[in-house]
């Protein structure tokens, strides 16, 4: 993917990347998500929050150091924002990066973090408090932490539902030192950068979720061609052919709202609440979809070696991870004066 092009695809061809637009990104997410749901995932997050904080908002220096690499496929990028204690809450995050003289020192954890530990992988960027002392109005930074620097461990790669080829682990940072020119933007307003990229990372969620469920649709038609039973193939059943119906009529929704928010974006308008309905529509329509198609397989849908149970067991955390759909219905509250 790295040789295609693939992991540059936000980036612009002077940083290394392909440079292509957001509705073009989620219409690639929507072929390769269809063959492998882990795959698609380290891939989008690397392509947003793994390597966008370094565009958006590192200086030329960062961007060739770190982001070039990136983007051109060389190694693998992650971003660490939760913590055991904070999740949804972000703003309650307790790693800290303390001020030093020409530098900054880290001392923290972050849990579920994705693409750090791999072969590949060249560190993280992370998210701290930077605000002087404790008490103080709180403030955050970014870093780039790379794999290495002294003090920085990983813990193992944790086992889900699914995404099961995705490499998530917690991080431990211990009196890591980095430099003046690890830091990322602004040293107070690392929270509102991350909170931008965020919202790319819930397109991308929607255009994986859609994908999933253009592939358990394919799998459920083609087993429900196939399939007799009382002397019939399945798909001549009503009953079949109405879930087929919601299935692929659910997904038109979910992806024309996925596409809007993308091209949004693409024409510089506000997309907040667009991209936050398309990952709370398009990821409930996933898991109800991946739920179905197995009801359409029957006991062999059960199964965990049938390709159908893999995307049923990979759908429920299209629902949790960059922001719960409980957090997606708050943001689109706000949005609507509440
Ligand atoms: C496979 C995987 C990969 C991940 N990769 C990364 C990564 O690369 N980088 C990273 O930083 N994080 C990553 N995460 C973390 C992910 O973003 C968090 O799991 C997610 O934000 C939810 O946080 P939490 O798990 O702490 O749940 P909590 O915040 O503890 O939420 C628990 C429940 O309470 C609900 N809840 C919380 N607050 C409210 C509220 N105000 N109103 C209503 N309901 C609420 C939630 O919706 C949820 O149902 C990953 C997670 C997973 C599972």
């Amino acid at each position: 993917m790295g040789r295609l092009g693939l992991l540059g695809m936000l980036v612009p061809e002077e940083w290394g990347g392909i440079g292509m637009s957001t509705v073009g990104f989620v219409a690639a997410m929507e072929e390769i998500g269809q063959a492998d749901q882990s795959v698609a995932t380290a891939l989008q997050a690397h392509v947003t929050i793994g390597s966008l904080p370094l565009y958006l908002f590192g200086d030329d220096n960062q961007r060739e150091r770190w982001l070039r690499p990136l983007a051109e496929g060389r190694v693998l990028g992650a971003f660490g924002l939760t913590e055991p204690d904070a999740g949804s809450d972000t703003r309650r995050i307790s790693t800290r990066a303390e001020r030093q003289d020409g530098g900054w020192l880290i001392n923290g954890q972050k849990a579920f973090i994705s693409n750090a530990g791999t072969d590949m992988s060249f560190g993280v960027t992370l998210l701290a408090r930077t605000e002087p002392a404790e008490g103080a109005g709180p403030r955050f930074g970014s870093f780039v932490v790379e794999k290495g620097t002294p003090g920085f461990t990983m813990g193992p790669k944790v086992r889900g539902i699914g995404w099961r080829g995705l490499d998530t682990r917690g991080l431990y940072f211990d009196d890591v030192w980095v430099p003046d020119d690890h830091l990322v933007g602004d040293p107070d307003l690392g929270m509102s950068q991350f909170l931008k990229t965020l919202e790319v990372g819930r397109i991308s969620i929607a255009a994986l979720s859609i994908s999933l469920t253009q592939a358990v649709l394919s799998m459920a038609t083609e087993y429900a061609q196939h399939r007799h039973q009382f002397g019939r193939p399945i798909s001549k059943f009503q009953a079949v052919q109405f879930k087929l119906a919601d299935i692929a009529t659910e997904l038109e929704a979910a992806r024309w709202l996925t596409y809007r928010a993308a091209y949004l974006r693409d024409i510089g308008r506000p997309y907040l609440k667009e991209a936050s309905m398309a990952k709370l529509k398009a990821s409930r329509v996933a898991t109800w979809a991946a739920s179905e198609a197995v009801q359409i397989h029957g006991g062999t849908g059960y199964l965990l070696d049938s390709p159908v149970a893999r995307f049923y067991c990979d759908s429920k955390v299209l629902e949790i991870g960059e922001g719960t759909n409980e957090i997606q219905h708050l943001v689109i509250a706000r949005t609507l004066g509440c």
